[in-house]
């Protein structure tokens, strides 16, 4: 039976390379880039006013940051002109005169600092006059050069950038307004049973509501891929195959339940049938003893295919540690994304198999917690509601003590 780790390298050896799409920035947020982007023009294009202010020529006597005017007189300058942002300036001072100008309009093409309103003595019954300490006029003060910020080809944004953001508006700056990113992976989830019914209704005897489909489609959106859902299959060979067939034209397809070894545990079989190539059935650990995990390939289009145990929460483990991580490699991102936590209390797990343990995860000091929740076995999902998170806990570790570290999945 595969370890936790070969069955998740196995899964992520066999996702294709993504697609890829362009989309318009405003439906840019959370993908990821698949080519690299440059920067297009010069930032900023003019020289740009820092502060609201006054701009002075370099011929007032400027002087480097850090040394001192030989002259201590004030300069009293004649303002020629007022430039808002939005206009161009059309005079350039010259060592008597000032230009009044506001936050991100251009400076004069001659002017070397803007000296900012607060530091001069100006009044607006006399607007033509502004007197200046000498110690304010250092060479470059609040001037933006153009070009500072980025020149043309310069690297703004690597592959494999998910976009968050900040990164929206930086490609709004430079009037970049869609970008080449990975397509949201479609993913189908079909639910198999004879028990299950909608979760809006009331089950009949000896049923239970699809939990499911709801759970999963939840996990898919927040992996930032398509949930399809399909409805409930019957453990019967007509209906999984209607349901397979259907499901198998998405990227990924996730079934849940009839991977076990009871008698109507039909959809090994059934997906075998469809042309579904078993990758491993089984995997050493606890939930999720049953996982299945196949590939179908058909002329160019390949579905990954998951039957996730049926058990709830084991359906919500394997979903964590095996179909996120092949979402992320699908959507252009590294497959897994591994933390650790330090755990607050002593904590023994049994068995021979490793422990996906339901957690509090909670953040002190820059470090990040784990407080395992009381839970009773895989069908208890009610338990998972008290956690945000699961540690792998292993048996042959023997007892945990408070303060070790352990490898912990948030669950978003
Ligand atoms: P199975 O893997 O089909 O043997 O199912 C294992 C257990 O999980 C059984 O108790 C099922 O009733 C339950 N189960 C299977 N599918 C679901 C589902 N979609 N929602 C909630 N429970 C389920
Ligand atoms: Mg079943």
């Amino acid at each position: 039976m595969y370890t936790v780790f070969e069955a998740i390298q196995a899964v992520l050896q066999q996702v294709p390379v993504p697609q890829k799409e362009q989309v318009s920035l405003l439906q840019a947020l959370h993908r990821v880039l698949v080519e690299d982007v440059f920067v297009p023009e010069e930032s900023p294009a003019f020289p740009k006013a820092l502060m609201d202010g006054f701009a002075v020529s370099v011929t007032t006597g400027l002087v480097h940051a850090g040394q001192l005017s030989e002259d201590s007189e004030p300069l009293r300058l004649r303002v020629v002109e007022t430039i808002v942002a939005g206009q161009v300036p059309h005079r350039e001072p010259n060592q008597n005169e000032a230009v009044r100008i506001m936050t991100g309009a251009p400076v004069p093409p001659n002017c070397g600092c803007v000296v900012p309103v607060e530091h001069v003595e100006f009044h607006e019954q006399d607007p033509e006059w502004v007197v200046i300490h000498r110690n304010q006029l250092v060479l470059g003060a609040n001037i933006l050069a153009t070009g500072a910020i980025a020149h043309v080809g310069d690297p703004l944004m690597k592959a494999g950038t998910q976009l968050q953001p900040s990164h929206v508006g930086a490609l709004a700056e430079f009037g970049i307004s869609s970008v080449s990113v990975s397509k949201r992976p479609r993913v189908a989830v079909l639910a198999t049973g004879n028990e299950l019914v909608h979760f809006s209704r009331q089950p009949g005897a000896g049923c239970i509501r699809n939990s499911n489909q709801p759970m999963l489609a939840a996990q898919i959106q927040t992996a930032n891929a398509i949930p399809q859902l399909l409805g409930i299959a019957k453990d019967s060979a007509e209906s999984l195959k209607a349901g397979i067939s259907a499901g198998l034209r998405a990227d990924v397809l996730l079934l849940t339940g009839g991977v076990s070894a009871g008698i109507l545990d039909l959809v090994p079989q059934q997906l075998e049938m469809a042309g579904v190539t078993q990758i491993f059935h089984g995997v050493l650990m606890k939930p999720g003893k049953p996982l299945w995990f196949g590939i179908r390939k058909d002329r160019g289009h390949v579905c990954l295919v998951f039957g996730l145990p049926g058990n709830p929460v084991s359906s919500l483990a394997c979903f964590e540690l095996f179909v996120r991580p092949a979402l992320r490699r699908l959507s252009g991102l590294p497959g897994e994304s591994v933390f650790h936590a330090t755990l607050t209390e002593p904590f023994q797990v049994w068995g021979h198999r490793p422990v996906y343990q339901p957690v509090v995860l909670s953040q002190k000091c820059g470090t990040m917690l784990a407080r395992p929740v009381p839970w009773s076995n895989s069908s208890d999902l009610k338990a998972t509601v008290n956690a945000n998170g699961m540690a792998l806990l292993e048996p042959e570790h023997g007892p945990y003590g408070a303060g070790e570290c352990v490898t912990v999945w948030p669950w978003n």
